[in-house]
């Protein structure tokens, strides 16, 4: 068993911005030689989170739609008082969201669906550099 780390480096236009990064963890794990095992993909940071949704506009749409439906952005949040920063709304989207994605391996490929597209989404209220871990263990 083997276990390879790569990192991608994306930046991001803040709050809202979503990239879709499948073709970027497909290359890495091309690159690892692995043929079967998994792949964690995994943001670093708290105001940003990985997840996995058809990536075509109407639902793009829809689920920036959802995150302000659940977590405002216009609302003050107690953390905007710890820093002055105003991004609480940021950090909460990203708690419930949460930081990572593992995805299994098999004969080389990804486990994904044709619709399934890995999503890096970025909650912060300004623009980011983001660093993105991805690690693959495997054989
Ligand atoms: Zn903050």
């Amino acid at each position: 068993m083997k276990i390879i780390h790569h990192k991608l480096t994306k930046k991001t236009k803040g709050s809202g911005d979503l990239i879709d990064i499948t073709q970027e963890i497909s290359h890495a794990l091309h690159k690892s030689g692995l043929k079967n095992g998994m792949v964690t993909v995994f943001n670093i940071g708290s105001t940003a989170a990985i997840t996995t949704f058809e990536f075509e506009p109407g639902l793009i749409h829809d689920i920036q739609e959802l995150y302000e439906k659940l977590v405002p952005s216009k609302k003050h949040y107690a953390h905007d008082e710890t820093w002055g920063d105003a991004n609480g709304f940021s950090h909460l989207r990203a708690a419930l969201q949460g930081p990572s994605l593992t995805i299994p391996f098999e004969n080389g490929e990804l486990l994904l669906g044709t619709w399934q597209q890995v999503v890096l989404a970025e909650f912060d209220n300004r623009p980011r550099q983001r660093q993105i871990v991805v690690q693959t263990i495997g054989e």
